[in-house]
């Protein structure tokens, strides 16, 4: 018997929780050769997740639940991290806690991984119903983008969700860095993938914790994590401007040498240059600062997440106790 674990980061998603555990329990009942452990990562809730999780800890009785509740809201690349250090199922797969994530793929996602000879399956939206038009351009946008400035090869409509075996996991869990854009890290690690498409669902109760911002600056943490190419093209920018403005310089130097205008002051342009290269310094300036950020922030090497409660290990002690014969 083969066991999946499945990692759930869970950001106040109290009317999810109880909903998900029933629908794994169905779609499992159809995977005789199958075990589950479910490891809700309740990412700083502020509503009553962690109550809803311990109550389906007592009350399942199917599979195994186990969960970690972090210290504070991490973000769910955080979270997934955690559930992903801490995993121990034969196969480890990822969804969301608002079953947008439709469980019933677990099974093509099985035949991939088992039949077809295939390290990991991802899931692949290939419509967005539901979501409205403005962002669906921006992800178009995003994607056409970093796929040709970056060295990632990014799928559009890929998710999170997917089903990997240990090596892959271990993979992932090798790569520490606290800005965690989990697409590119998936990409970067390699290994065979099949993606396995599904219509976009809507989540089934509570609602998205993503607001336009929030996703464009996931958006630019991609670019950040990713790209070495536009701090690389700043530069080229900046080497482009001098060498304008050594023509430039040519040029009036020149121009003043044939014609002796002592009126010309020289005023406008020295002003237009002095605000041109200005700009060029300043935005030189932003994208290496922006990098050295980033630096600073992996030098410091920080942990990716504080639990500050669990029943991972705990349970298997009662068990232990349970076992050993009383006097
Ligand atoms: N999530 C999380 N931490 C956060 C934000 C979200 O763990 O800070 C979880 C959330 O509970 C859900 C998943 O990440 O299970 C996806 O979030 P959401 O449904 O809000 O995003 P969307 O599906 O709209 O992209
Ligand atoms: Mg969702």
């Amino acid at each position: 018997m083969k066991t999946i674990e499945l990692i759930v980061p869970c950001y106040n998603e109290e009317e999810c929780i109880g909903l998900f555990y029933k629908r794994i329990c169905q779609v499992f009942q159809e995977l005789p050769g199958f075990d589950f452990i479910i490891t809700y990562i309740d990412d700083g809730s502020k509503d009553c997740t962690l109550e809803e999780i311990k109550k389906v800890v007592v009350s399942s009785n199917q599979g195994k639940v186990q969960y970690i509740s972090l210290s504070r809201n991490f973000g769910k690349e955080s979270a997934i991290y955690a559930g992903l250090s801490k995993c121990t199922g034969d196969y480890v797969a990822l969804l969301d806690a608002d079953l947008q994530h439709p469980p019933e793929l677990l099974k093509q996602m099985i035949v991939a991984i088992e039949e077809e000879g295939y390290d990991c399956a991802s899931a692949r939206r290939v419509s967005r119903k539901g979501e409205p038009i403005i962002r669906s351009m921006f992800s178009k946008a995003f994607y056409h983008i970093i796929n040709r400035i970056t060295v990632m090869d990014l799928v559009p409509g890929s998710t999170d969700y997917r089903l990997m075996r240990r090596n892959v996991v271990e993979a992932i869990v090798s790569m520490t860095e606290r800005e965690r854009f989990t697409k590119g890290i998936y990409s970067w690690v390699g290994f065979k993938n099949k993606w396995i498409e599904y219509e976009n669902v809507e989540r089934v109760a509570g609602s998205t914790t993503w607001n336009f911002w929030g996703l464009l600056r996931y958006a630019y943490t991609g670019f950040i994590a990713f790209a070495a190419t536009p701090l690389r093209g700043v530069v080229y920018f900046g080497m482009l401007i001098v060498l304008i403005s050594i023509l430039m310089a040519i040029y009036i130097g020149m121009g003043a040498l044939k014609t002796a205008n002592t009126e010309r002051t020289g005023y406008a342009s020295i002003m237009i240059l002095m605000l041109f290269l200005g700009g060029v310094i300043i935005t030189i300036l932003g994208m290496i600062g922006e990098y050295m950020a980033r630096i600073y922030m992996e030098v410091k090497n920080r942990p990716i997440y504080f639990a500050r409660e669990t029943n991972i290990g705990k349970e298997t002690e009662d068990e232990c106790r349970k076992d050993t014969p009383q006097k």
